[in-house]
C-alpha cells in the first residue's frame, strides 16, 4: 500500500518534448533588450510563453526596436495549439527599484493572471583596480547585478506566491562569480556574481517549500555588448579568452536558449538550488 500510494503521489508522466512547452505561461526577462536576456526572451516565447523583457528605457540603437519584426514572425514550437503562441512584450523598468519592480510585476499579473517564470538577467560590467575602486562605482555595480537581481526574483515571487503557481526563476550569474583574473580589474563584478549564485542557493531553500524553483546559471564568456565593450579597447583579449576554454573560442548568446528553457520548464521540477555552468569548459581547463 506504501508502494502504491507513493506512486499514485508523483507527477504524471509526460514526454520528454511535451515537458518543454511553455503555453498558457508568463515570463519576465530583466535586460530582455538585448544580448543574453533578448535571446533567452525569444526561447521562452518560442515555447509559448508570453514574454515581457524589461529594461532600461530603449535607446535608438538597441537591438530591442531590430528584434520586432522578428517577433512578429516568431517561430512557434509545434505544441499543439496553433491559435496559442509566444509572444514579447516590451516593459520598461530599473530593477534597481524595488517598488518599481514590484508595481511592475502586480500589473503583469493583473493583466495576465499569473507570472511563471522569472530570469533575473540584467546586469552591468565596469572594471576599476582594486585598491583604487571609486566607492560610487562599486555601489552602483553592486546596486544592479546583487540588489536589482534579490528585486526582480521578489517581485515575480510574490506574484507566484499570491497566486498559488510552482514557478521557476533564474538568476544569471557568472563564471565570475567561482574565478578571478589577475588582469581584469573585476573585484565589483566578480564579488556580485559570487553573491548571485549564494542568491540563488538560499532563495532555493526558502521558497521550495512553496513549489517555488530557484537556480542560476554561470555563462563563461560570450560574445555581446558587454564584452564587445572590453574587446573594442583590448582586441588581444579575444584570443587570449579564446585560449581559455577547451573549444577554443566566446560562446554567442543564443548557445543559452536551451539551458533557460529547461530550467523554466517542466523538464527540470527536481531541480532547484542548482547552478548550471555553461562556460565552453574554461574551469576544466
Ligand atoms: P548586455 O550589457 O549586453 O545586456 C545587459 C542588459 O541589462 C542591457 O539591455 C541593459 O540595458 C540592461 N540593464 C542594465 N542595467 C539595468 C537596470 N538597472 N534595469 C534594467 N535593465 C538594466 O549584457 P549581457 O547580455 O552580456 O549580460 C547579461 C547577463 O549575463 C548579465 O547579468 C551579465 O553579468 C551576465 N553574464 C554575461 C557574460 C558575458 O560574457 N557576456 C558572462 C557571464 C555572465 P541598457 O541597454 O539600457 O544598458
Amino acid at each position: 500500500v506504501g508502494v502504491a500510494a507513493a506512486l499514485a503521489s508523483l507527477p504524471p508522466t509526460r514526454s520528454a518534448l511535451s515537458q518543454f512547452s511553455l503555453l498558457n505561461q508568463v515570463a519576465i526577462v530583466t535586460g530582455g533588450h538585448r544580448g543574453i536576456g533578448l535571446e533567452m526572451a525569444l526561447a521562452l516565447a518560442e515555447a509559448g510563453a508570453v514574454v515581457y523583457c524589461l529594461d532600461l528605457p530603449a535607446q535608438p540603437d538597441s537591438d530591442w526596436l531590430k528584434v520586432q519584426s522578428y517577433a512578429a514572425k516568431l517561430p512557434s514550437l509545434d505544441v499543439g495549439d496553433a491559435d496559442k503562441k509566444g509572444r514579447l512584450e516590451y516593459v520598461s523598468g530599473d530593477v534597481t527599484d524595488q517598488q518599481e519592480m514590484w508595481k511592475i510585476a502586480e500589473r503583469i499579473a493583473q493583466k495576465e493572471g499569473r507570472i511563471d517564470i522569472c530570469v533575473a538577467n540584467a546586469g552591468i560590467l565596469r572594471g576599476f583596480e582594486c585598491l583604487e575602486y571609486p566607492a560610487e562605482e562599486f555601489r552602483k555595480l553592486l546596486d544592479v547585478n546583487i540588489n536589482g537581481v534579490l528585486f526582480s526574483a521578489q517581485a515575480a515571487g510574490r506574484q507566484m506566491e499570491r497566486l498559488g503557481i510552482k514557478g521557476s526563476i533564474v538568476l544569471i550569474a557568472s563564471m565570475s562569480g567561482t574565478i578571478a583574473n589577475k588582469d581584469q580589474h573585476w573585484v565589483a563584478y566578480n564579488t556580485s556574481k559570487a553573491a548571485v549564485l549564494q542568491m540563488a542557493r538560499s532563495m532555493a531553500c526558502e521558497l521550495g517549500v512553496k513549489g517555488i524553483r530557484v537556480n542560476s546559471i554561470s555563462p563563461g564568456y560570450i560574445y555581446t555588448q558587454m564584452t564587445r565593450n572590453f574587446l573594442d579597447t583590448k582586441p588581444h583579449l579575444m584570443a587570449e579568452w579564446s585560449s581559455h576554454n577547451p573549444l577554443g573560442r566566446l560562446g554567442m548568446p543564443d548557445e543559452l536558449r536551451g539551458v533557460v528553457l529547461w530550467l523554466a520548464s517542466a523538464a527540470s521540477t527536481f531541480c532547484t538550488g542548482s547552478d548550471i555552468i555553461v562556460d565552453g569548459g574554461h574551469r576544466a581547463w
